[in-house]
């Protein structure tokens, strides 16, 4: 019984941990550069307002990172994981034609 117990609770210590450290690693990832070529090819600007709207018309105002599908954060966190990035941070206020808006 004893050690039924105590191998729940180093369990759980051990999901407590291996969460803390997915989130670190998460807010450590690197942000994406505009000049990176997926941000390129995806037109990602960190700042929606500055979207090339005649390359990428489907862009839509209101439109960005934060109301998106794919982000990774809070709507109102200002960097967050992007998986059109491999993991890397894109802005909260930011916009890229892979964009998906959250149901
Ligand atoms: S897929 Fe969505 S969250 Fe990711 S960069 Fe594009 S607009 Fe932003």
């Amino acid at each position: 019984m004893k050690s039924s117990r105590r191998s729940f609770l180093i369990t759980s210590i051990g999901v407590v941990s291996t969460l803390a450290l997915s989130r670190e690693a998460f807010a450590d990832a690197p942000k994406v550069a505009e000049s990176d070529p997926t941000a390129v090819a995806l037109g990602y600007k960190l700042d929606a307002a500055k979207v090339d709207k005649a390359k990428f018309a489907k862009y839509a105002a209101g439109e960005d990172c934060g109301n998106c599908s794919f982000y990774q954060g809070k709507a109102t966190d200002a960097f967050a994981p992007c998986p059109m990035f491999g993991g890397k941070q894109v802005a909260g206020k930011g916009w890229c034609s892979a964009y998906n808006k959250k149901a």
